[in-house]
This record gives structure tokens, sequence and C-alpha cells, in this order.
């Protein structure tokens, strides 16, 4: 098997075919149903090392990147992988398998979303971003999370289907769920594809009118509950990783202390039905909501990426802690920006003399620092040269 060409916008990564990263190939791993086992968690943490750079993403669609993998080493991996039973039949069934599922309410979710699974043949061919979510736990928590079409419950409980960007939703059962999601699926596919790409919510908000009653219903979904971003949440424990990657050691770390978990949108794993402590040398992994490590990005820098130019973890390390509760930072090894997700309030981007100083990274930079001055004033940044 040949290591693919990196892969264009508009499509999401996978394993089968990985997109290429300033740090090599970032091999996404869709833990199945999004759970993994303690001995999956391990055996990644193995392959993590063998063949990438011993750091993993933890994504924003519940899934581990293998970051740092060279192309010569990723046919060895994906049978590694394919091995652990993460690893789909061909590509397009890995593109279809783009399913965001509640980590809450049990096993319910997670067999409605094998049975989704066993059915995406059935679906017709649709953009490489499309998705499903599943929120059928106890509460709507999956709102923020990217899908094109939802199960849900509504405000009475009644399971429904809802196409993202309709505020209404159809009354579905659980007999034809999966049915009535194919036949969600295949409308789009004939009326929101154009040169292979489209989401719904984009479609509805070009032509309110064209979603059909069938589809549009009249149920109102629940309203959104508001999930820890760490600690203690829903009977178990939401453990999130520092910068949003967790690196091999902690990844084997965790797979010791937990029979396993179930992987979340929230860059965190859920640890249903046990409260964890966590041993004092796992300092990437969080369970306090209020470590301000959680709202900083920031890429693995010097010297695991050979591009960076600067060490940002040593310097995100420095100012995390005299970080206010509203301030968010992405720290950058160079401008390729790998671990941006979202908006910051600052973006430090590593150069030959230091970082550059960015409010707004579409412009010039406010200032020049070297890691030594920030560290002095770790405020500095986020009131900028007008202080
Ligand atoms: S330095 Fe950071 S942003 Fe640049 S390529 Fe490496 S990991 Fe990506």
């Amino acid at each position: 098997m040949s290591t693919p060409d990196p892969i264009i916008q508009g499509w999401c990564p996978g394993a089968l075919r990985p997109m290429m990263s300033g740090d090599g190939l970032v091999v996404r791993v869709r833990a199945v149903c999004g759970q993994l086992d303690a001995a999956q968690m391990a055996a990644i943490a193995v392959l993590s090392d063998r063949f990438g750079n011993g750091i993993l993403d933890v994504t924003q669609r519940a899934n581990l990147q293998i970051r740092g993998v060279t192309p010569d080493g990723h046919p060895e991996l994906i049978e590694a992988l394919r091995d652990l039973g993460v690893i789909d039949a061909d590509v397009s069934i890995e593109t279809k398998r783009n399913i965001a599922i509640t980590p809450f309410g049990g096993d319910a979710p997670r067999v409605l979303a094998r049975e989704l699974t066993a059915a995406l043949p059935d679906f017709p061919e649709l953009p490489g971003k499309f998705g499903f979510a599943i929120d059928t736990g106890p509460q709507a928590v999956l709102g923020d999370v990217s899908a094109d079409i939802r199960v849900e419950f509504s405000s009475n409980n009644q399971l429904i289907l809802r196409a993202d960007g309709c505020e209404t939703a159809a009354v579905t059962t659980r007999e034809t769920v999966i049915a009535d999601m194919i036949a969600l699926a295949e409308w789009f596919a004939r009326h929101g594809v154009e040169n292979g790409r489209g989401r719904m919510h984009k479609l509805l908000a070009r032509a309110p009118d064209i979603l059909p009653d069938q589809f549009r219903g009249e149920a109102q979904p629940r309203a959104q509950y508001a999930i820890p971003a760490a600690g203690s949440a829903e009977g178990g424990t939401l453990i999130a990783c520092a910068y949003g990657q967790i690196t091999s050691g902690d990844l084997r770390m965790l797979s010791m202390l937990v029979p396993g978990v179930i992987m979340t949108p929230w860059r965190a794993f859920f640890v249903p039905g046990q409260a964890v402590t966590l041993p004092i040398e796992s300092d990437g992994l969080i369970a306090d909501p209020s470590d301000a490590r959680l709202r900083i990005a920031a890429c693995p820098g010097a010297p695991k990426c050979p591009q960076a130019l600067g060490k940002t973890r040593v310097l995100a390390d420095r100012i995390a802690p005299h970080m206010s509760a509203d301030q968010s930072l992405h720290i950058t090894g160079c401008t390729k920006g790998c671990a941006a997700a979202g908006r910051y309030d600052v973006t430090l981007t590593a150069t030959t003399a230091g970082f550059d100083l960015h409010h707004d990274i579409n412009t010039s930079p406010l200032a020049q620092l070297t890691p030594a001055q920030i560290a002095a004033d770790p405020q500095f940044i986020f009131q900028g040269p007008s202080k």
C-alpha cells in the first residue's frame, strides 16, 4: 500500500488518507463509536512513538491524531491500527464515518451509532466534511459540534431527526431512524452538493424553504446543556489534555488508570462511572475545569517539530498561571498554525528573533518579543503595546 498525496482542503483527514502537516503526516484514528479500551490506548501510544513524534491531537471531532508520521512509515502504521480494529474498510466508509456521539447516556447512543456505522454503505456519496450527530443522552450537548444530520430528543422527549440549520425537526422512531437518515442524506445529495462540497446549514441558509415538510417537522429540540471543560460530569470524569494534545507517555499512563474511555468533541476523554485521580506525573492531563491550559492552543514547537522556530510549550507553561479566566491564547512554532482550533485573544508566532505578538492574526504584528520579555510580564501580551 502506498501513501496517498496530502489531503486537499474540503476533506476531513483520516487514517487511510492522512493530511500532511509541518511535522509530518497527521493520521486520524477514528475510534469506533467513540470508544477506546485500555489495550487500544496503550497500543496507540506505542505506535505514536514508533511511527510518529509521540504527540497526538485530541480533536474536536472526538478523534485521536497521531502526529509526525513519515510517508514511509504510514503503510505499516495502518496495518497495526487495522489490527486494533480502528481502521475502516476503505476511504469512502472512513469519510462517511463522521459521527459525533454524546459521551453520556450509557450504551444507547453507541448502539445507535453502531447501527448507523453498519448502514453507511447504504448512504449516498456525501461531501468530505458532511457529518452526523447522535445527541440522545440525558442532556443535549452537541449543539455546537459540527454536523449536518442530527438525531436528538425533542423538548417533550420524542426521538427527532433534524437537518442542521433548521430550528424544528421531524419526529422519528427507533425503528425508522436509520432509514429516515438515509432519506434525508439522499435528499441533500440531490440538492446540496456542488463540486463534491456542501453543508446542510449553508444550503438551508441560502434556500430556507427548500427543505420538504417531511424533514422539517414541528418538533422543538431540547435546550443545550453546558458541559464543564474537565472534571466531574454526568456520572463520570472528563479528562482534558493540555493544549489539546496528549503525549504518548500520558496516553499510556491513562490506559493504566482506567478500563477505557469515550472520546468527546471537547478535546477530552470521558471516563464513565468512576472518579479518576490523576497522578502527579501526568501533568499534561487535566481534571480541573479552571486550568488555564484549557484555553491555550500550542503546537509541539521545538524541538519536536523540525520547522519550529521556538519552544512553544515551554512558553505556554510560563504564561498559563498568569492568565485570567476569560483569556485565550495560541502559541505557534511557525506560521502554519497547526494547533489553532478557533479564535484566540492573542497569537504568538515564533520567529528567528523571538515571538511576533498578534491580537488579530490577519494584521501586522503589534510587537516582537523575546521569551524572556514575555515571561517577565505575561499580561503584556493580552494588553498590548498601548498599555
Ligand atoms: S512549528 Fe508548529 S505550527 Fe509549525 S509546522 Fe511545526 S507543529 Fe506546525
